[in-house]
């Protein structure tokens, strides 16, 4: 199907797409990888009137540490990650997602701000930007706030993101030398959406006890959903493989997925717990701690 009839207005620099945003209001929107919004317009699930492109927009394509952040640039690609020295060396759960999300093609041109702002429920940098606990960054003519990832996820497909107002940046904290992650995703096939996902991200003191914990699931209910009882039981604890149980067993209550045809309700809520005991036994591995595989 053809997408319902919208103008396109080119954006060369964040004031240009902002002043273009502000003059069309709830009408227009961003346009960045299209991997979400074109076929969306094409089943006339969008109907923008006005679509901003900001691909033009270069300073907004960067990847860079900057005051204890991983600053993500709107128009940074995920293949851009997925190719990146840094994040393969100082950033272990964005790498395990870089590789996992779409096929490479998607990846060439989708981003994570465009996956962020989207928030399919199955989409999975929503999943590890939460365990993260990301911000974002968001512009208006008005000037700039900036919203905890767990505040811009509403719902399925909403964001805090109001009208007139674009995402510049996602930021994740960078993780010190205590601190690792890893992100798991079940699907039916290679380039699949996840039937199921979970990301991890664990930060262990200097007594081997657990100082900082998040852990999120993804696919498992109407948007990424963070699994607060597990990351309270984890804090204070050593790693065990009780503890492993007793936080999948969280996740597996936490999870609250519909059936369909990638498995049932209880099939779910059991991969809930499954991946998250995978992505904290991977994570205490990659902590240095032994005997928990
Ligand atoms: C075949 C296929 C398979 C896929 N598989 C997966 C998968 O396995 N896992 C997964 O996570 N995703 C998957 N995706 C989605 C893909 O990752 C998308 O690229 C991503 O969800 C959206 O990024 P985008 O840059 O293309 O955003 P766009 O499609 O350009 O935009 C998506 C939405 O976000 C808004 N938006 C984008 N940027 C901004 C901004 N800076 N400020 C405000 N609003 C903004 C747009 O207006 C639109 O509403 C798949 C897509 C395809 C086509």
């Amino acid at each position: 199907m053809f997408p319902a009839q919208f103008d396109y207005q080119r954006a060369h620099s964040i004031d240009e797409a902002l002043s273009a945003l502000a003059s069309h209001g709830g009408d227009a929107r961003v346009l960045a990888g299209g991997q979400s919004l074109i076929p969306a317009m094409r089943f006339r699930l969008a109907r923008p009137a006005v679509l901003v492109d900001i691909n033009p927009i270069d300073e907004l394509a960067f990847l860079r540490e900057s005051n204890g952040f991983l600053c993500v640039g709107a128009c940074t690609r995920d293949y851009a990650i997925e190719v990146s020295p840094l994040i393969a060396s100082r950033y272990p759960m964005i790498a395990d997602t870089s590789v996992l999300v779409a096929d490479p093609v998607v990846r060439q041109t989708g981003t994570v701000v465009g996956s962020l702002c989207h928030n399919d429920p199955a989409g999975d940098w929503p999943t590890t930007s939460l365990a993260a606990r990301a911000q974002l960054v968001l512009r208006s003519k008005s000037g700039e706030r900036t919203v905890s990832i767990d505040d811009f996820l509403v719902d399925s497909y909403t964001t805090a993101v109001k009208d007139g107002e674009m995402v510049t940046e996602v930021r994740f904290p960078t993780p010190d030398d205590r601190t690792r992650g890893s992100f798991y995703k079940m699907e039916r096939k290679v380039g699949d959406f996840a039937t199921a996902s979970a990301a991890v991200r664990i930060t262990l003191g200097a007594d081997g006890k657990i100082t900082g914990a998040g852990v999120a699931i993804g696919a498992l209910g109407p948007k990424a959903l963070r699994v607060g009882d597990a990351e309270k039981l984890l804090v204070g604890a050593k790693p065990s493989v009780d503890l492993i149980a007793s936080a999948a067993r969280e996740a597996e209550k936490t999870a609250d997925p519909g059936a369909d045809n990638r498995g049932s309700v209880t099939y779910k809520k059991a991969m809930a717990g499954v991946l998250v005991a995978r992505a904290l036994r991977t994570t205490f591995e990659r902590l240095g701690v032994k005997g928990l595989a």
